[in-house]
């Protein structure tokens, strides 16, 4: 007994790597420069930020690419220059992060939480019936916690019902569904770099898109002035028309240094990716053995980003599952649980989201109320990916007991 308690895991869930040394010494030359807006340029000069969004462009195989302050404002300026206006329904996942109800709310829209399944997706069922039901025009499909639903039958039913598709790509940046990239399938995706996504810049966010207005509407939303031709991966000039009399400027720009630390950081990301699903197999492999514990199902469909990882005790009670999260922290290992009552740290639960109208998600409830998440940083060696595996399966046996 005492050797089990004494196996204990000193790794810190929170703590990323470095930012490589490249990327220092870019940050260190903008500094050096004093140029630090973006649109501060000198003679011929690209600058970080138009470069950054023309590497994103076609890493992410997407005409346009428009950088921003944060995957939130990202999200907003989404919803606006897709053309949500104040009062419209925005239908979106029950199970998500705070920041996608609160663009929803920023935009001055009604959000309409829709269904997920048991594999954390949206549930295409409860979709189709949420968009007879509210009449959205409008899905901002979070792709929470990179699990990827089946793509091409999700834009059949809004195809089919016009509605019009935004993707939020916070946990899906390099994933893909039978090849294509997420963000590729919607009208506009939103990407995030904040520090515990797949590139850090402390904050930060990307939108890319094909459609030459609405990138333009984003970029005179994100605060371009009438200085948009600077833009590395923006529309032609022609597209900007309407959009630089009708779009109100949101002051939501990317500057020099954030984008001089990303830059190294895209270079990197395709092996950052195997080194994630690395250590998620690792655990995911031991998680799957123990007969308790419910892993998430994936498709052969899906190319996804492990950064993350989630699992399910079906057979928990509510005192269970907070047994379990004193159990793993007594063993060193940070676990979030979904189904606590009171909202902490980052929120997903949306009976902490009073401000928009209290709606009922009794199978969304019911999968949260099991659910865990455990954060998979870089920082961890496969090695200890593997001894926190095992100390879960041990708090999990401990609890069960
Ligand atoms: C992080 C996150 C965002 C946006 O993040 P910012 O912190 O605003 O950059 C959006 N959606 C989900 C699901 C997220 O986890």
């Amino acid at each position: 007994m005492e050797d089990i308690v004494a196996r204990r895991f000193t790794g810190s869930f929170t703590q990323q790597e470095a930012i490589p040394s490249e990327a220092v010494e870019a940050a260190v030359s903008v500094l050096q420069s004093g140029r630090l807006h973006r649109y501060n340029l000198a003679g011929g000069e690209t600058g970080e930020v138009a470069a950054l969004e023309a590497e994103y462009r076609d890493w992410q195989g997407s005409r346009y690419c428009l950088t921003v302050t944060s995957g939130g404002q990202a999200l907003q300026i989404a919803l606006r220059a897709s053309g949500v206006k104040p009062g419209d329904a925005v239908l979106t996942n029950g199970f998500t992060l705070a920041p996608v109800p609160g663009a929803i709310a920023a935009a001055g829209a009604r959000a309409h939480l829709v269904e997920i399944t048991d594999d954390l997706r949206l549930d295409l069922g409860d979709l189709e019936a949420s968009i007879a039901r509210s009449g959205a025009k409008y899905l901002m499909l979070s792709h929470m916690r990179g699990h990827l639903c089946d793509m091409e039958q999700l834009m059949q039913i809004c195809d089919a019902a016009g509605v019009t598709v935004i993707e939020d790509c916070a946990h899906t940046m390099g994933a893909a569904w039978n090849g294509k990239r997420s963000g590729n399938f919607g009208k506009v995706a939103c990407f995030s770099t904040q520090t515990y996504k797949h590139m850090n810049s402390g904050e930060g966010g990307l939108l890319t898109t094909d459609d030459a207005e609405l990138a333009a509407r984003a970029t005179i939303l994100s605060g371009s002035y009438m200085l948009y031709e600077r833009h590395g991966a923006g529309p032609e000039a022609a597209a900007y028309e309407e959009a630089r009399y009708q779009m109100p400027n949101c002051s939501a720009r990317m500057d020099a240094l954030r984008a001089a630390i990303l830059r190294p950081q895209l270079a990197a990301l395709d092996s950052n990716i195997e080194r994630w699903n690395a250590r998620y197999g690792v655990v995911n492999d031991i998680l799957a053995a123990d007969a308790q514990i419910t892993t998430i199902t994936r498709s052969n469909a899906e190319t996804f980003v492990g950064s993350s990882i989630q699992f399910r005790l079906p057979g928990f009670s509510a005192g269970q599952c907070r047994g379990l999260l004193e159990a793993a922290a007594r063993h060193g290992v940070e676990l979030k649980w979904f189904g606590g009552r009171e909202p902490v740290g980052f929120t997903s639960s949306h009976h902490s989201w009073q401000y928009m109208q209290g709606q009922s998600l009794p199978h969304t409830d019911q999968v949260m109320a099991t659910l865990f998440d455990m954060r998979l940083p870089l920082t961890f060696s496969e090695e200890e990916c593997a001894l926190v595996a095992e100390l879960i399966c041990e708090a999990v046996s401990e609890v069960a007991r």
